[in-house]
């Protein structure tokens, strides 16, 4: 048996590979573009792709590939052999420095929201070296950001990295005036939490909702969910252990630090966590973690659920983004220190989350909109579409007393002055009610976690990255100027307290006196639905910020407002068309048949015996007809919303038709469906039922 430690990251070109392999000067260097972000000398390319190259067939490939993240939310690949024709007639295995760092995929079919006209068909991936190669079956895959021809972003990589450069920026002024020379390098870091769901693959099959669209468009509930609240944490069924060993053992090979796995709260919900990497790395891990936990389903006759709400009545699924930011000198910047110095430093970093999340709230919240997602927040469970930060008693006691300039009630109590006092000790906060928190601190890092599970972390952090890095670019302009830095550090803080306490909620935030109180007193806002948020993206204030910081160009964000908003439009426009599918030619087919196989009873009964009254037959045949008269007419409203869809032709325009129109018409017919299932036998009913589904591994 191979142990963890043997084949842990064995399918990664990863530093141990690079230094076996490289000769000591090229090491050196792609070591520095690595981590400092330099840019790497052209000539070292092709010896770090020969070796690269050599790695690879060794270890079983004999394709390479650019691997992407094109706006599709999923990873892209195009195999190229490694196969080159010799002079001698045979073949040889090659891969050249050119290869490495620039490919052409044809990018005509992929999304670009307007910016790549057809004569510009053509884009191009560039290597990004920050991310270990590695190989997936037998194919290398090289980690490539994916860009138009004009050097616009056309993927989810390349603005996820401008914006770690543009904190890493403003964080480095910020440390050189706390005096710390020595850090060359901030970095953000990401460990996301997976949620999702498994179900049997031959009941998968048979719902053509969950083919089509990932989650059950119909279904009553079953007579048990998830109020005995006995699957969180319980123990796990033999062949969902065999899953995630499985699976574990995959990521490991590609070097996805696969840690922690329990049962989540709705049954067959469970969720898998790695120990954080840097955001960059962690989004490219994510990615794969996705894909491989649909692939290794397969093998063991299950399928992987990664909607936002694959069953309406239980949790759905998000994805905890464990946000933080650290030095090349292995320091947390969210950590609270031991020095004032260091304490003055973490809360100066500190109130620019605050103030980030305050300012930015409607950019975190689009961030995460999709059609998938809307299901989620707001919807009474997870966290509300209204963002707030939780920070516990105690940090929020520290900051109302510097705001104040009262004593803090803790050990010591006196007045804090920053830069001179020590900040006093703090215990984490374990409570449970920091659960319903969208934007948690947990002590040295703070918990996203309105993600949804099958989104991309990138566009997330990209948001968290850019709003810290404009309010760090704020206090570092501020601070720069001051004559006195002691005195204008402890005023600033104070100022930020002031001016962005109002994001600050320790309570439960699925109340709905909290989302009163936020909306009404606070004025935070409460973008209920993609429709509602995506908006937001070009509002000056947002535009002038990301284009600042050099994060986005202006038509980017306009291209990206077009296709997210696209994608929301077109996902519910399939779900309608799934719908209407299901109810014609299943529902309405098996409830109408039922009710003629009680009718012919009546009939036998009839003349058997002319006085029987059959009033349980009649009654439910009088019910059972209804209800084929109410979903026929409620798929016909349905498939009108449709029409009327196709006749818009403003993105913005069909997004609120999806919201006002066709969701709400969707809502009904499902409303009679799923009654009439309640009354149907279930011999007659056509697809397993969300006891089947949810209970069925
Ligand atoms: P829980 O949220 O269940 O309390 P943990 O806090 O231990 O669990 O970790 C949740 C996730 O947060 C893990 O992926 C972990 O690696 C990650 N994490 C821990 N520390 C940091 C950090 N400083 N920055 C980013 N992510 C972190
Ligand atoms: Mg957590």
């Amino acid at each position: 048996m191979t142990t963890v430690t043997e084949i842990f990251a064995s399918r990664v070109f990863d530093d141990k590979v690079m230094r076996a392999r490289l000769p000591g000067k090229v090491y050196r260097s792609l070591r520095e573009t690595i981590d400092r972000g330099m840019p790497l000398d052209q000539n070292l390319a092709n010896a770090v792709a020969e070796a690269m190259c050599a790695w690879a067939v060794e270890n079983g490939a004999t394709h390479f590939t650019h691997w992407f993240q094109p706006l599709t939310g999923i990873t892209a690949e195009k195999h190229d052999g490694f196969l080159n024709p010799a002079p001698d007639g045979r073949v040889i295995m090659e891969l050249t420095g050119k290869e490495l760092i620039q490919g052409e995929p044809d990018a005509s079919s992929f999304p670009s929201g307007g910016l790549r006209a057809t004569f510009e068909a053509r884009g191009y991936t560039a290597w990004d070296p920050s991310s270990y190669a590695f190989i997936k079956e037998k194919t290398l895959c090289i980690p490539t950001a994916f860009c138009s021809y004009g050097g616009e972003a056309l993927d989810k990589k390349t603005p996820l990295l401008r914006s770690m450069e543009a904190l890493n920026r403003q964080a480095l002024r910020i440390l050189r005036l706390f005096g710390g020379s020595e850090v060359k390098r901030v970095v953000t870091n990401v460990g996301p939490e997976q949620e999702y769901f498994l179900v049997d693959r031959e009941m998968y099959l048979k719902r053509r909702d969950l083919i089509y669209t990932g989650r059950t468009l119909f279904g009553a509930k079953a007579p048990k969910g998830q109020e005995l609240e006995d699957h969180y944490f319980g123990a796990i069924k033999p062949r969902v252990q065999a899953y995630m060993e499985d699976l574990n053992e995959e990521l490991w090979k590609l070097g996805v630090l696969a840690k922690t796995e329990h049962n989540e709260v709705a049954p067959a919900q469970h969720e898998l966590a790695p120990i954080y990497s840097s955001t960059n790395v962690a989004t490219d891990h994510n990615q794969l973690t996705m894909e491989i936990m649909k692939k290794v389903a397969r093998r063991h006759g299950l399928v992987c659920l990664l909607h936002e709400k694959p069953f309406a009545g239980v949790n759905g699924s998000g994805k905890h983004n464990n946000w933080s930011m650290s030095t090349d000198t292995g320091e947390n910047l969210l950590s609270p220190g031991e020095t004032p110095y260091e304490n003055a430093r973490f809360l100066l970093f500190l109130v620019a989350v605050i103030k980030a999340v305050d300012d930015y709230q409607d950019l975190l919240r689009l961030a995460v909109a999709t059609a998938g997602n809307d299901h989620r927040l707001g919807a009474n469970e997870a966290p509300p579409a209204v963002i707030s930060i939780f920070l516990g008693d105690e940090l929020s006691a520290v900051l109302s007393a510097i705001e104040t300039d009262s004593p803090y009630a803790g050990a010591e109590k006196k007045t804090l002055k920053l830069g001179v006092d020590s900040l006093p000790r703090f215990t984490r906060d374990t409570t449970d009610r920091n659960r319903t928190s969208p934007f948690a601190f947990t002590g040295n890092k703070f918990e996203f976690r309105m993600v949804g599970s099958s989104d991309s972390i990138a566009c997330a952090n990209v948001m968290i990255n850019a709003s810290v890095a404009e309010a760090l670019r704020q206090f570092a302009d501020a601070l720069e100027a001051a004559d006195n830095f002691d005195d204008k550090l402890h005023a600033l803080i104070r100022e930020q307290i002031i001016a962005h306490k109002r994001i600050i909620f320790n309570g439960n935030g699925y109340d709905d006196a909290w989302i009163r109180e936020a909306t009404t007193e606070r004025g935070l806002l409460n973008l209920r639905t993609t429709a509602d948020a995506l908006p937001r993206l070009l509002e000056k204030k947002n535009m002038d910020m990301l284009t600042g910081l050099g994060v986005f160009s202006e038509s980017e964000l306009r291209s990206r407002y077009e296709i997210q908003l696209e994608n929301y439009v077109r996902t519910v426009r399939i779900e309608a068309l799934t719908m209407a599918d299901m109810a014609r030619k299943e529902i309405i087919p098996a409830v109408a048949a039922y009710a003629a196989a009680l009718a012919e009873g009546v009939g036998a009964k009839k003349s058997a015996d002319p006085s029987l009254a059959c009033a349980y037959e009649t009654k439910l045949i009088r019910k059972l007809s209804c209800l084929t008269d109410c979903a026929d007419a409620a798929t016909e409203t349905v498939e009108k919303a449709v029409t009327a869809l196709d006749g818009i032709h403003d993105v913005t325009a069909e997004s609120c038709h999806v919201r006002d129109e066709l969701l709400p018409r969707m809502a009904e017919l499902r409303a009679v469906c799923d009654e009439a299932e309640t009354l149907t036998a279930s011999s007659y009913w056509p697809f397993p039922t969300y006891g089947d589904l949810l209970f069925g591994v």
